[in-house]
């Protein structure tokens, strides 16, 4: 099926693309994907952490073939259905108690924090959101307007959005000058132009991924927790990206040591399938009924899906792999700094894992062209990943979370090489022309 990437460029629009290099494949198994010029990828992207299990894990090919045989409806809004209900129960089950009142699905990231945006505000009357610079919630009206990644800069936020800094340890020298700076950055708004009574909800991300894989210092996010209880704001976890197993815990907040009162799912939940789910309490979640809604929302299909990632997590134990292998990669990473020049910080947890390039170490210049010709000849030699950043800088890893050591080393082993080759200005920059990434 050879140049199935031209024929879509003449067929399909580009308003969803958001492209490193032409890949266009036609099928995968684990964590493998198969080329349409039948070369064998590794796949250290999954989706951007979407395939959860890797491509066509036989627990998903079963409950959806299950679902689909016998379906109950295709819809929530106006009926239950069995698969809805089980994964809401067990959505409850897994949540801290101050969240686990009631599970909304949507089909995506964006439209569960759009959601949860909408929700806390009619609900609790207050006006103003608080989310961090960098961060990404989502791609409709109601979630670009409380995002604050440079991606999007240009689209209007919501009137009553407020954006702060997120810490970042690298950039700042030290992850307790990080701390530090962002906690200031913050208090000065609770004096000033933003007071905390008026705020609803604060929307955090874990680890701020697509903003840059920004590992948050240690105590950080305990004293943004203290914050909002003191000033009764909702404070808000979107999970979607680094949730359900990825970093090594089965959820990110577990590492920053929070309860958030609303958590937010999306991407792995449905191990592939388009399924996303906000959990929080009774009063938020149960505001008004016909409040927010599309019509195949709590389709029976996507919600067994999302069960059958949640039992296979268990069942497989892919919390403990991930966090295996995940250091396994940390450690094989951390010996490719001490050759790489263009290297200048590796961090993550379990397998959310960035790299920083850099042109300058001392200066910490991001290497923005260098990032891009990494992740285009890493796809040439075999490897799929992509990068993030707010100056597009980060490689991104978040590889399928059954990803064993040995595949994790076989796909460093090609990052080590697609560095070398860019290092020694092996990779022509014109094979960049037609992918802009972001
Ligand atoms: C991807 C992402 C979203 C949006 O999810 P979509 O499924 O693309 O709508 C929201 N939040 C975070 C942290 C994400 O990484």
């Amino acid at each position: 099926m050879n140049g199935l990437y031209d024929r879509e460029s003449r067929s399909v629009s580009s308003l969803a693309h958001l492209r490193f290099f032409p890949q266009a494949v036609t099928g995968g198994k684990g964590a493998m994907l198969r080329g349409d010029d039948g070369r064998e990828l590794l796949d250290f992207a999954a989706s951007w952490g979407a395939a959860s299990l890797g491509h066509g894990h036989p627990a998903i090919v079963e409950a959806v073939n299950r679902a689909l045989t016998d379906q109950a409806g295709a819809s929530y809004l106006s009926t239950a259905n069995e698969p809805c209900v089980r994964l809401a129960e067990k959505l409850l089950s897994i949540v801290p108690e101050r969240a686990a009142g009631r599970v909304w699905f949507g089909h995506s990231g964006s439209d569960a924090n759009e959601t949860v945006a909408r929700a806390v505000i009619a609900a609790t009357g207050r006006q103003r959101i608080i989310s961090f610079k960098g961060a990404y919630h989502g791609g409709t009206v109601g979630s670009v307007a409380i995002s604050g990644h440079p991606a999007q800069s240009g689209i209007d936020k919501a009137a009553g959005l407020s954006l702060v800094a997120y810490p970042d340890s690298y950039a700042a020298g030290s992850p307790e000058a990080a701390a530090q700076a962002a906690l200031a950055d913050l208090e000065e708004r609770f004096a000033t132009s933003v007071p905390p009574e008026e705020v609803a909800a604060f929307f955090i991300e874990p680890i701020q991924s697509d903003g840059g894989l920004l590992v948050p210092p240690p105590r950080y996010f305990k004293e943004i927790e203290a914050l909002c209880r003191r000033h009764g704001i909702l404070l808000v976890c979107d999970e979607v990206k680094v949730g359900l197993a990825r970093t090594g815990r089965l959820h990110a907040f577990e590492h920053i040591g929070i309860e958030p009162d609303i958590v937010v799912f999306g991407k792995g939940l449905g191990g592939g399938l388009p399924v996303s789910a906000a959990v929080g309490p009774e009063a938020i979640m149960n505001h008004a009924s016909a409040f927010s809604f599309q019509t195949l929302h709590g389709n029976p299909v996507c919600a067994a899906a999302g069960l059958a990632v949640l039992e296979t997590i268990e069942r497989e134990n892919l919390v403990a792999n991930a966090a295996k292998v995940g250091d396994i990669m940390l450690g094989a990473l951390s010996d490719l700094a001490r050759k790489h020049p263009l290297i200048g910080n590796v961090r993550g947890q379990g397998l959310a894992i960035g790299v920083e390039l850099v042109s300058d170490r001392t200066t910490r210049a991001p290497a923005g062209d260098e990032t891009a010709l990494a992740v285009y000849r890493a796809f040439q030699l075999g490897l799929v990943l992509y990068y993030v950043g707010v100056n597009s800088n980060v490689l991104e890893f978040t590889p399928p979370l059954t990803l064993s050591e040995n595949e994790a080393m076989r796909g460093i082993a090609i990052l080590d090489q697609a560095l070398g080759d860019v290092e020694a200005g092996r990779i022509s920059p014109q094979l960049l022309e037609r992918f802009a990434g972001w």
